[in-house]
């Protein structure tokens, strides 16, 4: 053992070693001195619990370069999401139009009018020009951007109902991933959270005899995420605001997804609309601005005017504010819904979720046949699959489409991890599902071909 140690060469001496030389002129002696010594530090701890030396002690140069090499690359890593998902949560969510690129590049760089106005009319607030758009595009009389919807449904709350009471149904005390729990931002909000119902059922009885004194408003939340089927009974959004208006109360929705169009119109599942509960008369909804919108990651509230002045006089409206980025992006792709006949081409994720079933497959054939000679271990096959939505948007609905699966001929399962490792690792990584002993490429949004054949064939 004592000699495996002797073998770890000094960091005196690998520095001066020639091999080193371009790397102390790209990384500079700090960096690159810093590395050698985790090397030497793993070094020491493999012969300590293995008693061998790495394979990679051969050459610590190369080892070194690797390791800066990679430090280098970008955290937000540009990815291929053939995981048939297509709002995918944790790959960024939607991928925005080009239209948002290029306002986002133009704010970038260069001053814009965020709180500026040209015509010395008194604009207000950075969110005017957006709300003028929202109040033509949903009918509502006011708007309010903060940073995401959880931001929203935050400073709903906090500027309209602290102290107070809200009363929300019992099967509609959702958690959304990344610990958003209606109860807890309930009384993050300093609210006092009024459960009504039971979890499968609930009554405009329920409510009504929830009203009191100190009741502030009725809440309700869309169950984005799961669906309960069976002996179920909510009350409407248009029922509540009738039952409400006796009392002088105001309804709130947190509407989760929401879409702006009908999407039933493109074949898809039919998914609430902020339009139609702002008809209804609900006087606060919220939605995402990069779920089924399409857009940049956003917080959209849409209602009616007082209680938006309300909002945007709060304080926590400044901590939640939108960036003039955001602002840009989601302005760039709320104009897109102003020309509908041309929103299945122009919004990269309506196009991804109306993509036809034979499209995706002849897609899939075509990389299968450039694909065979390269993965002699595996059955390579074009296979009918299931895409999800993703992003707790209409959680039990699946879209057709096709994908390319990967089946090891010895059943391997390592064989398999290997392989969807060996695709992380890529300069652009793809991001497959294993399901059922296959590795699956679902095709639904794959536009760059030629680039993820580069990949594959690599
Ligand atoms: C997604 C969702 C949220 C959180 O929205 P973010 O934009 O991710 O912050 C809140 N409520 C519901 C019902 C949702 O579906």
């Amino acid at each position: 053992m004592t000699t495996l140690y002797s073998q770890i060469p000094s960091t005196d001496r690998l520095l001066r070693d020639e091999a080193f030389t371009s790397l102390l002129a790209t990384f500079g002696h700090q960096r690159v001195a810093q590395a050698l010594r985790q090397l030497q530090d793993e070094a020491r701890e493999q012969i300590r619990t293995a008693q061998t030396l790495p394979d990679w002690c051969e050459n610590w140069a190369a080892e070194t370069q690797r390791r800066l090499e990679c430090s280098e690359t970008s955290a937000l890593r540009p990815v291929f999401n053939l995981s048939g998902t297509v709002l995918h949560t944790n790959l960024g969510r939607a991928i925005q139009p080009q239209a948002a690129i290029d306002a986002v590049a133009q704010a970038m760089g260069s001053p814009v009018t965020l709180e500026y106005d040209l015509d010395g009319a008194g604009r207000g607030h950075r969110d005017r020009a957006l709300a003028d758009l929202l109040c033509q595009l949903t009918g509502a009389e006011d708007a309010c951007i903060v940073n995401n919807n959880a931001a929203a449904v935050l400073l709903m709350l906090a500027a309209t109902a602290a102290g107070r009471e809200v009363v929300v149904s019992r099967g509609e005390l959702v958690e959304i991933g990344g610990a958003f729990r209606i109860p807890d931002v309930m009384r993050q909000a300093g609210c006092v959270l009024h459960e009504v119902g039971t979890t499968n059922r609930t009554h405009a009885k329920d409510y009504q005899q929830a009203i009191n004194d100190n009741t502030a408003l009725l809440m309700k939340v869309h169950t984005s995420n799961y669906h309960v089927e069976g002996f179920t009974k909510a009350v409407s959004e248009a029922e509540l605001v009738t039952l409400a208006q006796a009392s002088g109360l105001p309804v709130i929705v947190d509407l989760g997804s929401g879409s702006l169009v009908d999407l039933s119109l493109y074949g898809l599942p039919q998914e609430p609309m902020p339009q139609a509960l702002i008809a209804a008369g609900v006087s606060l909804v919220s939605f995402s601005g990069d779920k089924l919108l399409g857009g940049p990651q956003a917080g959209i509230i849409v209602g009616k005017k007082a209680l938006i002045a309300q909002l945007q006089q709060h304080p926590l409206k400044r901590a939640l504010r939108a960036d003039k980025m955001t602002l840009a992006a989601l302005e760039a792709t709320l104009r897109l819904y102003l020309h509908p006949e041309k929103l299945r081409q122009n919004l990269p994720t309506l196009r991804y979720l109306t993509r036809p079933e034979p499209e995706i497959r002849e897609q899939a054939q075509r990389l299968c046949a450039a694909l065979t000679s390269r993965y002699h271990e595996f059955a390579i096959r074009v296979e009918a699959c299931q895409s999800q939505i993703g992003s707790g948007s209409l959680p039990v609905d699946r879209l057709p489409g096709a994908a390319l699966t990967f089946t090891p001929h010895d059943g391997s399962g390592r064989r398999l991890e290997a392989l969807a490792m060996q695709w992380r690792s890529l300069p652009q990584p793809v991001i497959g599902r294993i399901y059922d002993g296959r590795l699956w490429l679902d095709c639904r949004c794959l536009e760059n071909e030629s680039r993820l054949l580069e990949m594959l064939l690599k």
